[in-house]
């Protein structure tokens, strides 16, 4: 995801849903910035 400067988020495609790579997560909080619908899901 663009979003992410760290490239943590990778979309989980059987489910749908956007999963955070806590290890590679900054907690920049882009991800919750650009994401409206809450669609982020940390693992
Ligand atoms: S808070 Fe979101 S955008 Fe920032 S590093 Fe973590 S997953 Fe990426």
């Amino acid at each position: 995801m663009e979003e992410c400067p760290v490239e943590a988020i990778t979309l989980d495609e059987e489910e749908g849903i956007a999963v955070v790579d806590e290890e590679e997560c900054v907690d920049c909080g882009a991800c919750e910035e650009n994401c409206t619908l809450g669609a982020i899901e940390v693992e």
